[in-house]
């Protein structure tokens, strides 16, 4: 019988409701994501995702944490499309050194109609290889949506970044609803939803609760939720932001977990800052996957032999997709009769496999 909070409609997790979850005791917060995580997962299983960059640099977009935008000067340089063949060579690297889903982000406000054929044949080739698919591109229209529903597309990632409040000391060219708007195009297109945000931007705990409060309430929820940690950039107007409590972070996953029991947390972007044991805080708060291989779009991520040992000295195994959204553990104990029925992915060194790209 599903737990009493976990029958809770998610319009239920109010920003008050989420910021009590926050103010808990740190053992009860954490003792209380372990219960909601354990019912819906494997508690030693990781989703892993690799992220590439198909197009870099030079966005019109202001968002004030992010190198890529040609208004502020994060050195990053703008580049063109990357061509599909190397697109899908990329993927194939990745699939080889164990990662189950493909990310794929444009720096753009939004895909112009040259720059579709060659998206959507990026989805359909890597499908072919047996991954799941995620892209990023930023604002859809039903059109387009729709036409990467076609394609295939498992996951549609848009995140709301922060709490409706904060927002606009972050990003001034596209609001709120504009992000809510394509969420409900990349839902109706019947692609799943990749949806979080970032933390450690100056923003208030209420914010954070807020913008939990904001994913829990989607209806339904989003299948798989990054939470970032700020990566301050030299250049970028969030270069200076002060410091978040290591332990604020967690709360967030933990909030996250509770609210959203059958997502795929991602410990996302700002890993490479965290020392072990505090990625360890975050898998007891409820994280379930993670972003594997060397760079984040522009940013860097700890090295993949590096999340192996993580991995290994954890006790904790990558899993695939289906795994990590499954029944919770005892369920799969029934059925198979042994916690060794969960699947296991090989994982190789992405980085000799990747040719140093991934
Ligand atoms: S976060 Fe995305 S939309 Fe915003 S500036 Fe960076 S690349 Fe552009």
């Amino acid at each position: 019988m599903p737990h009493a909070a976990d029958r809770q409609a998610p319009q239920a997790w109010s920003t008050e409701a989420v910021l009590a979850l926050f103010e808990l005791p740190f053992p009860d917060l954490i003792h209380r994501a372990q219960q909601v995580h354990r019912r819906h997962f494997r508690a030693d299983g990781i989703q892993l995702s690799s992220l590439l960059s198909i197009k870099t640099g030079g966005c019109p977009e202001d968002c004030g944490y992010c190198s890529q935008s040609a208004r502020h000067d994060g050195g990053v340089a703008a580049q063109r499309l990357m061509p599909v063949e190397e697109v899908v060579a990329a993927a194939r690297a990745a699939r080889d050194a164990g990662a189950q889903r493909f990310c794929m982000g444009a720096a753009w406000r939004s895909p112009k109609p040259r720059d579709m054929p060659a998206v959507l044949e990026m989805v359909r080739a890597v499908k072919a290889l047996g991954m799941e698919t995620c892209m990023t591109l930023g604002m859809l229209d039903d059109e387009q949506a729709g036409a990467l529903g076609e394609a295939g597309l498992d996951y549609y990632n848009h995140n709301l970044d922060t709490s409706p409040e904060f927002y606009g000391r972050v990003i001034g060219t596209r609001s709120y609803a504009d992000r809510l708007d394509t969420l409900a195009r990349v839902r109706a297109a019947g692609v799943k939803v990749c949806c979080g945000g970032i933390v450690g931007m100056g923003e208030s705990r209420r914010d954070r609760a807020a913008l939990i409060a904001q994913l829990a309430g989607m209806d339904p929820q989003p299948e798989s939720v990054p939470i970032n940690h700020l990566i301050p950039v030299p250049g970028t107007p969030l270069a200076d932001a002060p410091p978040l409590d290591p332990f604020e972070f967690v709360r967030t996953i933990a909030a996250a977990r509770i609210a959203m029991p059958r997502s795929a947390v991602r410990l996302s972007a700002g890993r490479q800052a965290m020392p072990d044991s505090l990625q360890a805080l975050c898998f007891l708060a409820g994280a379930n996957s993670l972003f594997y291989g060397d760079t984040l779009l522009t940013a860097g991520n700890p090295e993949a032999e590096a999340d192996r040992q993580l991995l290994r000295r954890l006790g904790m195994r990558a899993t695939d997709g289906a795994d990590a959204n499954g029944p919770p553990a005892r369920d799969k104990e029934t059925h198979a009769g042994t916690r060794a029925g969960m699947r296991t992915i090989r994982i190789q060194d992405t980085r000799r496999a990747a040719g140093g790209r991934a």
